[in-house]
């Protein structure tokens, strides 16, 4: 068997799991897109067979993230077609998290799966997310065994910023795991009550804790078009991760501050000592440079990383929504 369980999180609630049948639940898939045009079909297409094969009722709530293409004119055209399909417009582009934000927040279903449009979360693995939740498990989420189709340095930079994180945060998000996973309804219930504006999902999924497993896969190459993520991009993706699941940032300057303190105090008393044993000495200026330059540098570190948090604060503070709907078809009301 595939599945492959977490220590970290407990173990299904045997009174939960008789009441999980996937006859009579709902199945709400939440796709973000972000100028997906050439993907479209093939992604309503393997969504549409696995949908059938899985025997569940079903709806596809695509949300397209202010596409520059004709992401938007075509996903109203399927939704026109189908009617599982819902369709919400942002008014411009709102990164990936808002868009998926607002799709998780339109979904009704009784599970609930993030997929990305280009087809890299294999829809097939859906049926296993299913089995895994009618036994008791409130998120199954995908983990990726093999990301060669990933490059040498994506891989890189994604592992290093797992080991950073789970490191300085109190929480522990899974190696490996993306977005792409199933959340019972109760889940969802408890993602919306978090009022963040930085919606680093990733984090906010492992917070709200419930029983978890991981299901293993290997995460194919995007199945056309372009990638929206660039090295720019992750980066400061990665700086939102930290920052708002961790304080140790702007802590570690104290300990800096006082072993700089305490080494600079012996230091003097060295000093003094020396100047009466010896007498006075030429003042060393590479030295005294060096130690100017130093300590400048690390002031400025320090205030950069309080420039971060104070950043995030005042998006925080101003409260504004997450994201702005210019347009929803298929939905009832
Ligand atoms: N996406 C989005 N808004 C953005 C960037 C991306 O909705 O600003 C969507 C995109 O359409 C896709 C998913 O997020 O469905 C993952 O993006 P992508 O495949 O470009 O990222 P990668 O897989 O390369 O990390
Ligand atoms: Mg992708």
């Amino acid at each position: 068997m595939p599945a492959s369980s977490d220590a970290a999180y407990p173990a299904p609630d045997p009174i939960v799991a008789a009441t999980r049948n996937r006859r009579g639940a709902k199945l709400s898939l939440v796709a973000p897109m972000h100028n997906e045009t050439e993907v479209l079909d093939a992604f309503f297409g393997r969504i549409g067979r696995t949908i059938e094969d899985l025997g569940v009722e079903a709806e596809v709530i695509c949300i397209d993230d202010g596409s520059r293409d004709d992401t938007l004119a075509r996903l109203l055209d399927w939704a026109r077609r189908d009617p599982r399909i819902k369709v919400i417009g942002l008014a411009r582009n709102f990164g990936k998290e808002a868009a998926m934000t607002a799709g998780i927040d339109a979904a009704t279903g009784d599970m609930v799966v993030p997929i990305d449009a280009d087809l890299q979360d294999p829809p097939e693995l859906i049926e296993e997310f299913v089995r895994l939740w009618e036994r008791g498990f409130d998120v199954v989420y995908g983990v990726r065994v093999d990301r060669s189709s990933d490059s040498f340095v994506k891989r890189f930079t994604a592992n290093a910023f797992y080991k950073v994180f789970n490191r300085v945060s109190d929480l522990s998000i899974p190696m490996s795991a993306g977005d792409f996973r199933l959340m019972d309804r109760r889940v969802v219930e408890a993602l919306k009550t978090l009022p963040e504006r930085n919606r680093f999902m990733k984090g906010l999924f492992a917070w709200v804790g419930f029983s978890q497993v991981g299901v293993p896969y290997v995460r194919p190459p995007r199945a056309a078009g372009n990638t929206s993520f660039g090295y720019l991009k992750l980066l400061r993706f990665a700086l939102d991760g930290i920052t708002s699941f961790s304080t140790v940032p702007l802590r570690v300057w104290s300990v800096l501050g006082l072993s700089a303190a305490v080494l600079a105090f012996f230091a003097a008393v060295g000093l003094v000592i020396r100047v009466m044993v010896v007498g006075r000495e030429v003042p060393g200026y590479a030295s005294l440079m060096v130690v100017i330059l130093l300590g400048f540098a690390v002031q400025m570190l320090a205030f950069g990383v309080l420039g971060e948090y104070v950043g995030r604060l005042y998006q925080e503070v101003k409260g504004r929504p997450i994201y702005i709907v210019s347009r929803r078809a298929g939905f009832e009301d």
